[in-house]
């Protein structure tokens, strides 16, 4: 489709980034467009409807870039999930494992209750275990997960399958 051709015309691949066989995917040429920013928020502010979310969660970073314009678009709230320790208030956290080592990302725990239907948003999925400890937060604060949606996805991770019993129907969406 049209805007698929033009999100991937601003996506910069740049090799050996941030280690030496990495293909790293750079959004900054789509960020600097405001035809593709738009068009980007745009179609990521109709998947909020489409799946009915309440509420709009941004994976720290880029996420947040992708996710803030999305949220006022659909005229929705915006949480952050942040890293561990940048929170203020009280917190729930959740670890996962990464490649080498694990993580830790938190949520402030008033902003979600139950009765929240929950829209995520990141820029990029990989091996889904960012995604998946979000929506295991998401949960452990007693909201349902509308949905994820990505800009892109990173198919021979197989993040996909990784997601599926986590997401446990809700969509997938990764443009
Ligand atoms: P995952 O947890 O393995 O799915 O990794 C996803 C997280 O890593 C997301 O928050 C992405 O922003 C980031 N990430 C992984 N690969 C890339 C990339 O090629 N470009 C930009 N971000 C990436």
């Amino acid at each position: 489709t049209d805007i698929k051709e033009l999100l991937l015309s601003r996506i910069r691949d740049v090799a050996d980034y941030p280690e030496p066989g990495v293909m790293f995917k750079d959004i900054t040429p789509l960020l600097a467009d405001p035809a593709a920013f738009t068009a980007l928020t745009d179609a990521l502010a109709e998947i909020a409807a489409n799946t009915g979310a309440t509420k709009v969660v941004g994976l720290e970073a880029r996420g947040f870039i992708l996710g803030a314009p999305v949220a006022v678009r659909a005229g929705l709230g915006f949480i952050p999930v942040r890293k561990a320790g940048k929170l203020p208030g009280a917190t729930l956290s959740q670890a996962y494992d990464l490649e080498y080592g694990s993580a830790e990302i938190e949520v402030h725990a008033e902003d979600l209750a139950a009765g929240d239907r929950v829209l995520v948003i990141d820029d990029v999925l990989a091996t889904g275990g960012t995604a998946e400890a979000s929506i295991q937060l998401i949960r452990r604060a007693g909201a349902d997960v509308a949905g994820l949606a990505v800009l892109m996805e990173l198919g021979f991770l197989s993040g996909r399958a990784r997601l599926e019993p986590s997401l446990a129907g809700a969509p997938l969406e990764a443009l």
